[in-house]
C-alpha cells in the first residue's frame, strides 16, 4: 500500500486501493491460484476475447518469466455466431499485435465438429429438442479446447472462470436437484490408454467479474464488450441477474455462496477413467464423447 487514497476495492476485503496498488494486489491474487508445478510447462489459455480470458492472458503473459512458462498459447474456438464473430476477430487481431510472443490457434466449430453453433441451434429448435444454445456451446467448447490442447501437447489449460461462474453453478445445481454436485470430490481424469491429459486451472475463480472489469479499465485492456445473442436463452443468465441484484445489497454474497462448497470439495480427489472418443480425438468417460453425441442427436 502506497498510502494514497484510492477508490478501487478488492472484495472480500473492504480495503480501498489506488489503481497501481489495486493492480499489484489483483495480480498477486491471480498468481496465488496458479499451482507451483506449472513451472517449466506450456500453458494454453482458452481465449474468447471477453474480459475474463483476456485478463488471464494478460497476467500470465506479464509474469511468464517468473512462472517459467516456455510457450504460452491462446486457443480461440469460434462458434461462428455472425452477430459477434467480426467483433471478436477485431479484438483477437488487437491482442496479437499487443502480445506478439503468444502463439494463437484459431479454429471454428465447423472445422472441429462439422457445424456452426447457429446451425446446431436452428436444427435443435426445429426438431423440438430441449437443448439450450449454451448447453450445446458449453459441451462443444469443452471438448474442442481439449482436442486442440492435446494436439499442442500442453500440460495445462487455463480457463477464465470467475467466482460469479462458481456461485451461479452452485445455484444451478440446487435448482436442478443436483445438490450433491456442490459437495463432490475434486475429479481427476485419467485416460485408459495412458495418454497424458492436460489439467484445467482456473486462476480467476476467487475474483469477481466486477473486480475484473476494474482491472481491465485501469490497465486499458482491449476486450470484447459485445454479448453473445444466445446468452439470454440460458437459465444461467437469470441466475446471473439474480446474483447481481443481491450483490448490490451484500458485496460478500459470491464469497459466502462459494466458500463452504470449496472447503468441502478440497477434502478428497477421485479418479475417473476416460476413453479416447471413437469419433473424434477427445476424451470422455463413455466411448462416444458428449460433443459427438449431442451433434449426432441434433443432426441425425
Ligand atoms: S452465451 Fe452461451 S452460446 Fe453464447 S458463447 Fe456463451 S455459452 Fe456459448
Ligand atoms: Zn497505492
Ligand atoms: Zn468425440
Amino acid at each position: 500500500m502506497c498510502g494514497l487514497h484510492g477508490e478501487l476495492e478488492l472484495p472480500p476485503t473492504s480495503q480501498h486501493f489506488c489503481p497501481r496498488c489495486f493492480s499489484i494486489n489483483f495480480e498477486k491474487r491471480v498468481l496465488k491460484r496458479i499451482p507451483r508445478h506449472i513451472r517449466g510447462h506450456s500453458i494454453a489459455v482458452a481465449l474468447s476475447g471477453g474480459k475474463d480470458s483476456t485478463t488471464l492472458l494478460h497476467v500470465l503473459n506479464k509474469f511468464r518469466r517468473k512462472l517459467k512458462i516456455p510457450t504460452l498459447f491462446a486457443i480461440v474456438l469460434e462458434e461462428e455466431n455472425l452477430e459477434i464473430q467480426a467483433t471478436r476477430e477485431k479484438i483477437i487481431d488487437e491482442l496479437k499485435a499487443t502480445y506478439p510472443d503468444i502463439q494463437y490457434i484459431q479454429k471454428s466449430f465447423t472445422e472441429l465438429f462439422g457445424y456452426s453453433l447457429p446451425k446446431l441451434v436452428q436444427q435443435s429448435d426445429s426438431k423440438g429438442l430441449r437443448f439450450t444454445p449454451c448447453a450445446i456451446c458449453g459441451i462443444l467448447h469443452r471438448h474442442g479446447i481439449l482436442r486442440i490442447a492435446l494436439d499442442l501437447r500442453v500440460d495445462f489449460i487455463a480457463m477464465g472462470n470467475t467466482i460469479d461462474d462458481e456461485a451461479e453453478t452452485v445455484f444451478l445445481n440446487i435448482i436442478r436437484g443436483n445438490l450433491e454436485k456442490n459437495f463432490r470430490d475434486t475429479i481427476q481424469y485419467r485416460s485408459v490408454n495412458k495418454q497424458p491429459l492436460p489439467t484445467r486451472i482456473k486462476p480467476l475463480e476467487k475474483i469477481s467479474e466486477k473486480t475484473i472489469r476494474d482491472y481491465c479499465r485501469v490497465n486499458q485492456l482491449s476486450i470484447m464488450k459485445k454479448k453473445c445473442t444466445f446468452a439470454k436463452r440460458s437459465f444461467r443468465s437469470q441466475i446471473t441477474q439474480f446474483l447481481i441484484e443481491i450483490e448490490k445489497k451484500n458485496p460478500r454474497v459470491l464469497y459466502n455462496v462459494t466458500s463452504p462448497i470449496n472447503k468441502d470439495m478440497l477434502l478428497k480427489t477421485s479418479v475417473v477413467q476416460v476413453h479416447k472418443c471413437e469419433t473424434c480425438s477427445s476424451y470422455s468417460p463413455k466411448p462416444e464423447c458428449s460433443a459427438c453425441r449431442i451433434v449426432r442427436q441434433i443432426m441425425s
